[in-house]
């Protein structure tokens, strides 16, 4: 469902991304590891093409991501173009960024409605299902700042899902919460995966890894330095870099 290709990328004359290749069958949760400044962030972004990418290709269902494929050739989307791609792949950050002067039932009815254009009455009932599934069918009316932080990041997560997204991107959804609030965003993404949902997590929770994850990549100094089942990289990872980074988390 997600394929990159040898995603190159620099911010001036400092290469973040060297060159990266990720593949994600349909269903399948990979967690993205690696230490701060190894260009997860930046690789996330450069998946839904909120970065340009200086070489290389994504590819989303077949989609070349930023680009029309016709006759062999690939040709530059406008910005509009880009934003409908976009729709198709939902992605929740470390800060959740909900509105702020919208209800939690408002934040979630929003985008289909004045996106996908999906009629008030259906969206506000999708997106009561929505809010029950992330266990907050009760708080439907609170405000964000009237929610706690995991209450606000599974707001959320049932936020983006509102938009049907085929793939699911996580940028360490609950490295800014307290740890008693961690768990219940984990649960909510753990039966996210469970449900067959396509997900890149980035994430320094090696249990939800070693739980959810169907391959696990270590990334370090933009380049991806190994690969595999959870169970093998988390407990016997064959680079000094992986080591020396799991010692230190674990
Ligand atoms: P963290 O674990 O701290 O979130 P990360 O792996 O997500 O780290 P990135 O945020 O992708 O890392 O950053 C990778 C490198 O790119 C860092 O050295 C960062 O300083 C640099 N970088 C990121 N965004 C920009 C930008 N807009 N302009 C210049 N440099 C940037
Ligand atoms: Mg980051």
């Amino acid at each position: 469902l997600l394929k990159a290709v040898g995603v190159r990328k620099s911010y001036g004359h400092t290469e973040v991304l060297s060159g990266i290749d990720l593949e994600v069958r349909k269903g399948q949760v990979v967690c993205l590891l690696g230490p701060s400044g190894a260009g997860k962030s930046t690789f996330l972004r450069c998946i839904n093409h909120l970065e340009t990418i200086d070489a290389g290709q994504v590819w989303v269902d077949g989609e070349p991501i930023g680009f029309r494929l016709r006759g062999g050739k690939l040709y530059e989307l406008k910005e509009r173009e880009v934003a409908r791609q976009r729709r198709d792949i939902g992605m929740v950050f470390q800060r959740f960024n909900l509105f702020g002067h919208r209800t939690a039932l408002q934040n979630v009815v929003e985008g289909p409605v004045r996106v996908l254009g999906v009629p008030p009455e259906e969206a506000r009932v999708q997106a009561l299902d929505l809010l029950d599934r992330v266990g907050l069918a009760h708080r439907a009316d609170a405000y964000p700042a009237q929610l706690s932080g995991g209450q606000q990041q599974r707001v959320a997560i049932a936020r983006s899902l509102a938009m049907k997204p085929k793939l699911m991107l996580f940028d360490e959804p609950t490295s800014a919460l307290d740890p008693e609030l961690v768990g219940e965003v984990l649960a909510v993404m753990g039966t996210l995966a469970a449900e067959g949902m396509t997900m890149v997590v980035v994430t320094h929770e090696t249990g939800f890894a070693a739980e959810a994850a169907d391959e696990v990549v270590f990334m370090a100094d933009g380049a991806v330095v190994e690969t595999g089942p959870p169970g093998e990289i988390l407990s016997a990872p064959k680079h000094e870099r992986t080591k020396q980074f799991l010692a230190r988390v674990l």
